[in-house]
């Protein structure tokens, strides 16, 4: 396969955890020669309209998406949205629920860093222009000295079982498919191996998101064997499942995952990209527009 044909479907821009701006992931995307880009960030639509924008300047394919944490029968997922309106009314008041949560937990984190004797406070977060998470606060934390690197601010404190940890709001996994899909829009499993790394668990997850409206599962990622692929592909035909991939490129914050993914990982093709669209072209337009 040509570097043409590759495309990137999960990627973090300074609207949640990531470093780099809408408009410099579509920049990259170019650069790296990639034949689409979708910005997935966590729980925001707020930097799609900069990247399709960059997108169009540059003959660049921009697909809208995001990535929304979600739990089923007590099982934690991330769902990612693809094709999504991003400014529709209804899904943005839904994100502002998650938006809302995701404060509250930040203070929360604050105040159990408070007890534990470490002055940092929220006010002193740098502004962003999306979602604020465990990162930032991380970041703020080496800032001041606290913590040396991002992976000891989370051993320390901000891991889940580590001392300033709270649970993030996740919500029902119906619900974020249904939210996902009236804006128009198909859900997809991220990252399906998750705390599951022998796929256990995740034939029965898969039938009973596939049962709530699931549209497709993430069959590129970087940490996926050749074993967990083939066993992930083989789940995703028998389902009817359509397939999606990416690197989850964080900038920055995960200096070692560059957009497109590494030299050795899977390139995702375009083909899954189209396979996608052809869905989202051929739903009842009353699931595109009410
Ligand atoms: P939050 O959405 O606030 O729960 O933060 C979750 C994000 O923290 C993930 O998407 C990762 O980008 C990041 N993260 C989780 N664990 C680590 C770690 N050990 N080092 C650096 N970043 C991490
Ligand atoms: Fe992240
Ligand atoms: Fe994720
Ligand atoms: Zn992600």
């Amino acid at each position: 396969m040509t570097a043409m044909d590759t495309i990137d479907l999960h990627t973090h821009s300074t609207y949640s955890d990531g470093t780099l701006s809408p408009r410099q992931i579509v920049d990259l995307a170019a650069a790296t020669k990639l034949k689409a880009v979708a910005i997935t960030d966590h729980d925001t639509t707020a930097g799609i309209a900069e990247a399709l924008a960059r997108g169009r300047e540059l003959d660049l394919e921009v697909v809208s998406g995001v990535e929304i944490s979600a739990q089923l029968d007590g099982q934690s997922m991330h769902l990612l949205g693809y094709g999504i309106r991003h400014d529709d009314p209804l899904f943005l008041e839904r994100l502002g629920v998650l938006q809302t949560a995701r404060k509250d937990r930040n203070s929360r984190i604050f105040a159990k860093l408070n007890t534990l004797g470490i002055p940092a406070r929220i006010d002193q977060l740098p502004p962003t222009p999306g979602q604020t998470g465990r990162p930032h606060i991380a970041r703020l934390l080496i800032a001041q000295g606290v913590v040396q690197s991002m992976d000891q601010a989370f051993a320390r404190f901000l891991r889940r079982g580590a001392a300033a940890y709270v649970e993030s709001y996740r919500m029902p996994a119906d619900h974020a498919i249904a939210m996902i899909a009236q804006a128009g829009g198909l859900a997809f499993l991220a990252h399906p191996v998750g705390d599951d790394p022998k796929l256990k668990t995740v034939a029965a997850l898969l039938k009973k998101l596939k049962d709530v409206g699931l549209a497709g599962l993430e069959l590129y990622y970087p940490t996926h064997t050749p074993q967990t692929h083939a066993k992930l592909h083989k789940l995703g035909r028998e389902l009817g499942l359509l397939f999606s991939g990416g690197s989850d490129f964080h900038g920055a914050s995960k200096p070692h995952m560059p957009l497109g993914g590494r030299p050795n990982d899977k390139p995702v093709p375009y083909q899954l990209l189209a396979a996608i669209k052809a869905r989202l072209n051929s739903r009842p337009s009353t699931e595109r527009q009410s």
